[in-house]
């Protein structure tokens, strides 16, 4: 086993700052792409007096603290929305590598040297790539009820190449075809669910269900399994905790993707513990 323990504090803090500059980046995302804006130019400015925030005003978390919440030109308030997303997206870039070193999948416990450490970083690049769109997808599909292809597309050439030349590395091409069982069977399922209920499921959910289905198979069939089902029990469950508080009619549209991206997350993070469990208590174990 390659010993990591000396690295761990300096990756650690590494990967907390590096998801609180992309956190400051995906306010830019949410804000900008569904209105088909570039996310790159113009730089930002303030929404009050047009004035262009200078670099040292657009420090994540710590700008908004010393600003006081305002405007340094025209005094007009910044909503907390902001440093609140880039302190999550740090928080949860620690998680991700975090899980990448300690889940049953992570391959820092099984190979040794050189070609452990690549195809560590291959797959926790992967992750944290999908934990950035996570973010953003949550936050547009909360704001805009959509999915935009301008997000999720990428995400088909991005994730399988990192995730087929981690299989490149390790000689693991048994998790690339176990992906693409995942991509095919949650493609369907979803299809399905878009044709049989229209209203309900939307083609932008098929599209994310299709991604979501290679990263989880490729992880291994209790991610995909507790993934997938996941989706559905937070979603169920958070659905009828409104209908039962009188918060949504039964015709209300509640976004589904969210709930797509926190159940693979829950499959990603405790997949094949809880689906070894499952098959225990049903005696297939
Ligand atoms: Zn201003």
């Amino acid at each position: 086993m390659t010993d990591l323990s000396s690295v761990v504090p300096f990756v650690t803090v590494l990967v907390g700052l590096l998801g609180l500059a992309i956190g400051s980046f995906l306010n830019v995302v949410v804000h900008r792409v569904p209105a088909g804006m570039s996310v790159v130019a113009p730089a930002s400015a303030c929404p009050g007096c047009g004035h262009e925030i200078r670099r040292r005003d657009n420090v994540p978390v710590v700008s908004w603290l010393v600003l006081r919440a305002r405007c340094r030109d025209c005094s007009a308030p910044i909503s907390a929305r902001y440093p609140l997303v880039e302190a999550a997206t740090g928080l949860l870039f620690v998680s991700v590598a975090m899980c990448s070193v300690l889940a049953p999948w992570s391959p820092w416990a099984d190979l040794d040297g050189g070609r452990a450490v690549i195809h560590g970083v291959l797959l926790l690049v992967a992750l944290l790539y999908l934990m950035a769109i996570s973010v953003s997808l949550t936050l547009i599909d909360l704001d805009t009820h959509t999915l935009p292809n301008r997000i999720v597309l990428p995400a088909y050439i991005v994730l399988p190449g990192l995730l087929l030349a981690a299989s490149a590395v390790s000689g693991d091409w048994g998790a690339a075809l176990r992906g693409l069982v995942g991509l095919v069977v949650l493609g369907v399922v979803y299809l399905a669910l878009a044709l049989a209920v229209p209203g309900g499921m939307g083609l932008g959910d098929v599209k994310l269900a299709v991604v979501l289905g290679f990263v989880l198979a490729y992880l291994g069939w209790g991610p995909l399994a507790v993934g997938s089902f996941g989706a559905f029990l937070l979603g169920g469950t958070f659905a009828i905790v409104l209908l039962v508080l009188g918060r949504a009619g039964r015709r209300s549209g509640i976004p589904f993707g969210p709930w797509m991206l926190a159940g693979a997350w829950l499959g990603i993070a405790v997949g094949v513990p809880a689906w070894n469990l499952y098959l225990g208590v049903l005696g297939l174990a």
